[in-house]
């Protein structure tokens, strides 16, 4: 099996009304460094972004920020980020988060963590890569995404077996236990270049 060694984290910019978002980020964050796997993530040190970050470094773990050149002044990254990449643009920075992870993790978050998430799940969906994709559902986050995906799948706009593109969890003890289950076996097969 390939070894997972980096997984990247979507989320929230925003911190939400109930501290067990960001509770949750920064344990995700801990559990990644002793684990010694490195996150990658937007660089933002605000909301469960900061959270994750804050809670990897400080537990001696490694996290690259990847941020487009234009946010670099709204989105202020945590500090101490063992390296951080400056990139020209959201794209860029898509990309670069693709290429540097092995897996990929949505926690709680607002349109920014949609769009991430979503472009994630439908590169897989197009066969370009066989990542796993963990939507890791603290406080039942995202149980109105499976609501209206089922609904979907339901009417006939999203097959089934596509449902297993991504898995579900409810805590973030088990977001890497089920990152390594969806590992897929290594094959010779490059992965395709997506652009
Ligand atoms: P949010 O979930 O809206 O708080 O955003 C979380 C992160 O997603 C932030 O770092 C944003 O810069 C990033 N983001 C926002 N919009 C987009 C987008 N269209 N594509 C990729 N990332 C985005």
């Amino acid at each position: 099996m390939t070894p997972l060694t980096s997984l990247c984290v979507f989320c929230g910019s925003s911190p939400g009304y109930d501290p067990i978002y960001e509770n949750a980020g920064k344990h995700l964050g801990r559990l990644l460094a002793e684990n010694g796997i490195r996150l990658v993530f937007g660089a933002g040190g605000t909301g469960v972004m900061g959270a994750v970050s804050r809670g990897c470094l400080d537990a001696g773990g490694e996290v690259v920020g990847i941020i487009p050149q234009h946010l670099v002044d709204m989105e202020i990254a945590t500090p101490g980020l063992t390296e951080l990449i400056v990139v020209p643009d959201m794209h860029t920075r898509k990309r670069m988060m693709f290429e540097r992870s092995d897996a990929f993790c949505a926690l709680p978050g607002g349109f920014g963590t949609l769009d991430e998430t979503f472009e994630i799940l439908t590169w897989r969906q197009l066969n370009l890569h066989d990542k796993p994709i963990i939507l890791c559902s603290i406080n039942d986050y995202w149980q109105p995404f499976m609501d209206i995906a089922e609904s979907m799948q339901e009417k006939g706009f999203i097959r089934p077996g596509h449902m297993n593109l991504f898995r579900l969890v409810s805590a973030v003890e088990d977001v890497l236990p089920a990152a390594r289950d969806m590992i897929p076996m290594v094959t010779e097969e490059p992965t395709p270049n997506l652009f």
